[in-house]
C-alpha cells in the first residue's frame, strides 16, 4: 500500500535529512552542510545550532566526524523541540 500525498502531510524541503515536531507544533530540522557539519533549525523561532565541533581531520576520520557533528544536531533538536513553544509563521 502507497501512502497518497495530501495537504496534511507537507513535502519536506530539500536537504532537510531529519525533523522534529516542536511543543508549538513547529519543527526543528536538521540540514547537512557542506562538509561534515549539520545545522538544527527551529522553524517556530528561529533559533539554530551549528554542529561542526568534530573536525574531518579528527583521528577517527570523516566518518566519525560526521557521525559525531550529526548526532550533535539530533540531540539540539530533540531537546529544543520539547520545550520550544513558538509557532511556526504562518
Ligand atoms: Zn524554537
Amino acid at each position: 500500500m502507497t501512502i497518497p500525498e495530501t495537504d496534511t502531510v507537507p513535502v519536506w524541503p530539500e536537504g532537510v535529512l531529519a525533523r522534529y515536531l516542536t511543543a508549538g507544533g513547529a519543527t526543528v530540522d536538521i540540514t547537512r552542510g557542506s562538509g561534515v557539519d549539520f545545522t538544527a533549525t527551529c522553524l517556530g523561532c528561529g533559533d539554530a545550532q551549528e554542529c561542526d565541533h568534530v573536525s574531518a581531520t579528527c583521528i577517527g576520520g570523516p566518518a566519525t566526524a560526521l557521525k559525531a557533528n550529526q548526532g550533535a544536531a539530533r540531540e539540539w533538536a530533540q531537546a529544543h523541540a520539547e520545550r520550544c513553544r513558538a509557532l511556526p509563521r504562518p
